[in-house]
């Protein structure tokens, strides 16, 4: 059942009230893959009457008000997609498209949409039930922020939406228990994963530089964002406390990832894994022809990739579901009328972590003074990809599957560092679970950026891709890796985009024809270098490019082609007759965080170059009929 959206759809149910009204950015879509959608759903489930308002208009009050008052609360979420992300470029271009809007044209969501929605609803209900904030944008905002569009620093999302409270994270059990104390009028001020405004500081938390000070001084703001990021664990945080004006920002500590048996009954709801028809009218919507046959295995990540807002967002542990409930959704699955047989990606943030995690960080907290995977894996790490063999083999014998594709990036260093699984994994992945590329995100090549970026260094990605060219020699199959790399991040200069390219064409064999230009999503390690021009954790000053012409220029260095640029110790040349601004113009792309690169996905199609070596090994494999071993 969908949730529904329209007062027919409320009579039709013999509801005259909702408990919950949730508004979002998005086009509804029905899908486990939507945050809001599975806040619906867990709420309904627990007997909670819900409804969506999917992009509302905001010139008048007919759509915002088409579902009366809330009995308990209002959800507010921007949608998928921090607003700012999904409306602009990395360039700051408008976004014509957009994959979450019903008709595929990018005009049904606001800027800031948390901010204007919250607006919204108190412009028509005055006194209304709390304004709840939740989402990815809510997440990303929720503390004293760099935001890279106003170029500034802004408070937190809460006081600006003059909303009453703010769910972070993955707030299925926040929500949930949310609702219990609404309904039973009990207070909600000590509940984990919230935010809330109060007239004083809360006792016991860990008091942060305040929003003044931070938006002043860069030293300031790198101390405030430190004690953010150093709790969000939910084993360890500490609540924090940050004066904003003349009242303060009570930052509760992380609400506990889910266990397995609450991922399974999250997942074992029943969702439409489709477009609500009362959205449908405006068109279809892009995201649903990837996300309706997928299968979302687990959630979080420490991979704590600086420029990443996953860990911000989900956490930084990784929640994984049992292999019975991903097998019973791809049962599902199989059983769609327009499914042809293709699982297409059988994955989260990070393919190859799911059903691994440090047993340590399980039980006292991920460590203050290490990373699980920078510099290298950590060796309490141990990390196993037996679990994610049985379950893929398992997959292929659910009828109707023909393939299930993993289609979300793998971690290479991970696979490399499971001397018990790592080989059989990657061995299984090529024969059976590679639609032609699978995607590595090294980012990087140069030392001090990757180390800017939290990424570790070229040699795990050499040693991965020789791996994975025998492997994919030996299974007879014609298939690639595909890069995704990041141009004008923190720490890079023009001379390092050059050795970039140098190193892509070399080592990689590729010449890159799109990469992501770097965007300073809020409330990460990347955006606070992009501010304040420094190494958060050395204190080291950074070279960073913020002109958009040095911006694009580091990304042409990548792309160009041979013979139309030249380069020489005083950086770009253009050698053709165009002029540069010309060249700038004609590339409309953005580098959207997480996005499909389709130039490299075209790039992926040509065939790598093999060296002599693995020439010679491929025809005596051929001449022989049998695969060799590692
Ligand atoms: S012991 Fe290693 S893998 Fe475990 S939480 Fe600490 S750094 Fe991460």
């Amino acid at each position: 059942m969908f949730i529904p959206t329209t007062p027919e759809e409320l009579r039709d149910l013999g509801w005259n009230q909702l408990d919950v009204i949730l508004v979002t950015g998005d086009s509804y879509l029905d899908s486990p893959f939507v945050g809001v959608s599975v806040i619906g759903k867990t709420l309904l489930a627990a007997g909670y009457r819900v409804g969506i308002i999917a992009q509302p208009g905001v010139s008048s009050g007919a759509e915002i008000a088409r579902l009366g008052e809330p009995a308990l609360f209002w959800g507010v979420t921007g949608g998928c997609i921090d607003s700012m992300v999904a409306n602009y470029t990395a360039s700051g271009r408008r976004r014509n498209k957009d994959d979450f809007t019903a008709g595929g044209l990018n005009k049904r969501r606001p800027d800031r949409a948390t901010i204007v929605y919250s607006n919204l609803i108190r412009r028509y209900f005055k006194h209304t039930k709390p304004i709840v904030l939740g989402g990815v944008e809510a997440s990303l905002r929720r503390i004293a922020h760099y935001d890279v569009w106003s170029n500034q620093v802004r408070r937190s999302v809460l006081f600006d939406a003059k909303a009453d409270l703010l769910v972070y994270g993955m707030a299925e059990k926040t929500a949930l228990s949310l609702a219990e104390r609404l309904c039973e009028g009990r207070a909600t001020d000590d509940l984990p994963g919230i935010c809330y405004v109060a007239a004083e500081r809360k006792p016991g938390t860990l008091e942060l530089p305040s929003y003044e000070e931070a938006s002043a001084d860069p030293a300031a703001f790198t101390e405030m964002f430190l004690g953010f990021y150093r709790n969000q664990d939910p084993r360890t945080a500490q609540g924090l406390s940050q004066r904003q004006d003349t009242r303060w920002l009570i930052h509760n500590p992380p609400a506990p990832p889910l266990t397995e048996a609450e991922m399974d009954e999250i997942h074992d709801l029943d969702f439409e894994r489709n477009l609500h028809p009362y959205c449908l009218r405006n068109g279809k919507v892009r995201a649903l022809a990837t996300i309706r046959f997928s299968i979302p295995t687990h959630r979080g990540c420490y991979g704590e990739c600086h420029f990443c807002a996953i860990a911000v967002h989900q956490g930084r542990q990784v929640s994984s579901r049992s292999e019975a409930s991903v097998l019973r959704e791809a049962e599902k699955i199989a059983s769609l009328p327009d499914f042809k047989g293709y699982i297409l990606d059988v994955g989260g943030p990070t393919a190859n972590m799911y059903g691994s995690e440090c047993k340590k960080k399980l039980l006292r907290g991920a460590c203050p003074d290490r990373r699980c995977l920078y510099p290298q894996v950590c060796e309490k790490l141990r990390p196993d990809h037996g679990r994610q063999i049985r379950l893929l083999r398992k997959l292929r014998q659910v009828p109707g599957v023909k393939q299930a594709v993993v289609a979300s990036g793998i971690r290479h260093d991970l696979v490399l560092a499971d001397r018990k699984h790592g080989l059989a994994y990657l061995r299984e992945i090529v024969r059976r679970h590679v639609s032609g590329q699978l995607k590595l995100a090294p980012e990087h090549s140069e030392a001090e950026v990757l180390r800017c970026m939290g990424k570790p260094g070229r040699e795990s990605l050499i040693a991965f891709r020789n791996l994975f060219r025998r492997l994919t020699a030996e299974a007879g199959r014609e298939q690639y890796l595909t890069y995704y790399l990041i141009a004008a991040h923190p720490g890079c200069t023009q001379t390092d985009m050059e050795a970039l390219r140098l190193f892509a064409g070399r080592e990689l064999a590729i010449h890159p024809e799109q990469v992501q230009l770097f965007t300073a999503l809020p409330s990460t390690v990347s955006a606070l270098m992009y501010h304040t021009e420094r190494d958060p954790f050395s204190g080291k000053k950074l070279f960073v490019e913020k002109e958009a012409v040095g911006r694009e220029r580091q990304k042409k260095i990548l792309v160009a082609k041979k013979g139309r640029i030249r380069y020489g110790n005083c950086g770009l040349q253009h050698c053709n007759g165009n002029t540069l601004k010309q060249m700038l113009q004609s590339d409309e792309s953005g580098g959207r965080i997480m996005g499909k690169d389709k130039d490299v996905k075209k790039e992926a199609k040509k065939k790598p170059s093999k060296t002599l070596k693995e020439k010679k090994e491929a025809k005596r494999m051929k001449k022989s009929g049998k695969s060799g071993e590692l």
